[in-house]
């Protein structure tokens, strides 16, 4: 196979050819500023608005409930910071999970140097929030509960609408990262009891840099960056108005193709975590059975490191990413392989494949006869393997 296969969409994805055909006229012919006078710029005003449209509707949202980000780090930036800021005359008390993003564990820390505390509740052996300890958690401080849709490392998929409801009960504001949920299972806000939602472009086949949070109406929220009116005067800046064009319809496909692709997609993904298991030993999937994400695969090959397993899949030209030390860029595995209880070394040999309604059941095939070859190798060099081979034949 001389063809890539790219198996990291939980990444980033390629943006779809209608999306990028979308966003081209607004690069070349329509090219004004969405707040000037004239009628040849005041069109773009109005394409923002379908936009807004587009997305609360799969939302279940109202249109002037969406505000256009730079993506899902920004979104998860604004909502945690704004919401600090605008509600500390309640409270400092933040609850959110030991798996999120960095985009909001970072934000979290940041806070924390405000004067914030922050209690990051345990996820079970799956992943998994425990509702109970989520309300033990609750203090009458606690200005805001942040847990993500689904987590981009394992695909589980949390509890979000009874962790909804637990905030509502409390009056507590909830936001969730929904970057890797959005376009690929169905949300609806009202349902979920959803105060802040974020969401990006490019994990749902949009362009990169354009996203957008979720803000109920009613919610107390700052600006984040201060400027023109754009964003109802709180996230300002001229509109990237191409960026716009393109989530939207990114959206409009997600939308329109998310039963088909979640059915193909889970499909193949069970195909390729039955064939691994089966077939290589001493492996283990990482993350929740059933509610998982349809795309995500993530395993566990004892004796071996991720990374080497990374570049040696590259050089079969498969792409896929890993939760060990060297890609995080710290000493420490992933943090969510942690949080789940692996110990660091089984962290160590994690491998994160996640598809797209492209990949074939020839390719999954070809991964796994790769995967089996590669991860043998490894263990044939690996002296813990030799001293358990060892042990194992007593
Ligand atoms: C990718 C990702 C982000 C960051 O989104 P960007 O648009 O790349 O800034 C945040 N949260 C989750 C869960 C993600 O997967």
């Amino acid at each position: 196979m001389s063809k890539l296969i790219y198996l990291d969409n939980a990444a980033t994805t390629k943006t779809a050819p209608e999306v990028l055909e979308a966003m081209i006229p607004y690069f070349t012919e329509y090219y004004g500023n969405p707040s000037s006078v004239y009628s040849f710029a005041a069109q773009n005003k109005d394409v923002i608005t379908t936009q807004r449209e587009i997305i609360a509707d799969t939302l279940g949202a109202q249109p002037n409930e969406i505000y256009f980000t730079a993506g899902g780090s920004e979104a998860d930036n604004w909502a945690l910071k704004a919401a600090a800021e605008a509600y500390e005359g309640k409270g400092k008390h933040i609850i959110t999970t030991k798996i999120e993003h960095h985009a909001i564990l970072h934000t979290a820390e940041y806070l924390k140097t405000r004067g914030f505390e922050i209690t990051y509740l345990d996820v079970d052996e799956d992943g998994l929030v425990n509702l109970e300890e989520l309300e033990r958690a609750i203090r009458p401080d606690t200005i805001l509960i942040s847990v993500m849709f689904a987590n981009n490392e394992i695909g589980t998929i949390e509890p979000i609408k009874e962790i909804g409801e637990i905030a509502k009960e409390h009056d507590i504001l909830f936001h969730t990262d929904a970057v890797q949920a959005f376009g690929q299972i169905p949300i609806q806000v009202d349902e979920y009891h959803i105060d802040m939602l974020s969401a990006s472009a490019h994990k749902l086949n949009g362009p990169k840099g354009i996203g957008f949070l979720y803000i109920r109406k009613g919610v107390k929220i700052r600006s984040f960056i201060h400027g023109g009116a754009q964003e109802r005067k709180r996230r300002a800046g001229t509109e990237n108005v191409p960026g716009i064009v393109g989530l939207g319809a990114a959206v409009k496909r997600a939308a329109a193709t998310m039963n088909a692709r979640a059915i193909k997609e889970t499909e193949l993904r069970d195909y390729l975590i039955k064939r691994v298991l089966e077939e290589i030993p001493y492996t283990r999937l990482n993350g929740h059975a059933v509610k998982r994400l349809p795309n995500n695969a993530n395993f566990s090959f004892r004796f071996i490191e991720g990374e080497s397993l990374l570049i040696r899949l590259d050089m079969a030209g498969i792409c896929g990413s890993s939760g060990s030390a060297c890609t995080s860029g710290s000493l420490d595995p992933s943090h969510v392989l942690l949080a789940i209880g692996l110990p660091h070394e089984i962290a160590h040999g994690s491998l994160r494949l996640t598809l797209n309604e492209e990949n074939t059941k020839e390719e999954m095939d070809y991964v796994v006869e790769q995967l089996k070859e590669i991860v043998q190798n490894l263990r044939n060099m690996s002296p813990l393997y030799e001293d358990f081979m060892r042990k194992e034949k007593k």
